[in-house]
């Protein structure tokens, strides 16, 4: 199993080094990766999250909600998008048959218009609550413009008795690997979860929006910038579950750090230190890493 990582579109929001922490002024605007992952299977190709798709690229204002637009300005480059980036890698689109998703926000779920013969999978909560639009900011994250796959979701709850490390888990999902699990981690949206890939090189998990900033996975002294701490807020369902799931994943890091590689959507450090990219260039077969040479989390 070969996984690629690959940032499909960056979100450039107000706030510079507030959000991001690296920008030099908080007078531009920031960049935030979009973590996603390419799994290559014995059968199949597997694609975890998909970032902004080709058809936000193409017409941005008819998918995306203006707020969004206008907060985080993504840049939207239609080589960055998990389609094209997956046909850079050498394969087709039509042999991605399978999509992991951790949530259904417009910056996850943008991709999944590109890939019409993928079964999208997904935990029943997530969908349940994104179809329901309760919110006006239900109604600007979750977009039911990007969803022409909504035939082809497939649900999961989570069964009591299955473990990962002391988390709920959903295993042997069908059509996948018994390798790839969803680890559910509610909080920034209900039916949040991360997603684990068991791989020759120890695990893998995709924490998705659990947290934003590496440096809140510090045992001894997490830390955000502002901005993400705000961000976050503003964007929780439920806070008590959400940092909750935060301070266990801090302990999963701290104590199986050496098994698992536990990583963000959002966060470019942790991005630039798995796919050995910067952050706005596209994958490529010559330039990805090796797994095997990245140990240890980002500082
Ligand atoms: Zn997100």
């Amino acid at each position: 199993m070969r996984v690629h990582h690959l940032n499909c579109i960056s979100s450039c929001p107000l706030g510079g080094r507030l959000m991001d922490g690296r920008t030099p002024s908080v007078l531009t605007r920031g960049e935030l990766s979009c973590h996603c992952l390419l799994i290559e299977t014995a059968q199949t190709l597997v694609l975890v999250d998909t970032g902004f798709g080709l058809r936000d690229v193409a017409d941005p204002r008819s998918r995306l909600s203006r707020f969004f637009l206008a907060l985080l300005d993504p840049d939207l480059r239609a080589e960055m998008t998990a389609a094209r980036q997956i046909e850079k890698l050498g394969f087709r689109t039509s042999d991605v048959r399978h999509i992991v998703l951790t949530h259904l926000d417009f910056d996850h779920a943008g991709g999944l218009d590109d890939f019409p013969d993928a079964t999208v999978h997904m935990l029943r909560q997530e969908r349940d609550h994104a179809l329901a639009q309760k919110t006006w900011l239900d109604r600007q994250r979750f977009r039911p413009q990007q969803w022409s796959s909504r035939a082809r979701w497939k649900t999961y709850d989570p069964r009591a008795g299955e473990g990962w490390y002391g988390f709920e888990c959903v295993r042997d999902i069908p059509g996948l690997p018994p390798e790839i699990l969803f680890v559910p981690l509610p909080g920034h949206t209900f039916g949040h979860a991360g997603i684990a890939i068991d791989t020759a090189q120890g695990w893998l998990l995709q924490a998705g929006d659990a947290y934003f900033h590496h440096r809140e996975m510090d045992a001894r002294e997490p830390w955000c910038t502002p901005g993400l701490r705000l961000y976050q807020t503003m964007m929780e369902k439920d806070r008590g579950a959400r940092l909750a799931n935060q301070a266990r994943l801090r302990r999963l890091c701290h104590d199986e750090g050496a098994h698992v590689t536990v990583f963000c959507a959002h966060d470019p450090v942790e991005f630039e230190h798995l796919s050995r990219r910067a952050l706005h260039v596209p994958a490529s077969g010559a330039a990805s890493a090796d797994p095997a040479s990245v140990t240890g989390r980002p500082r």
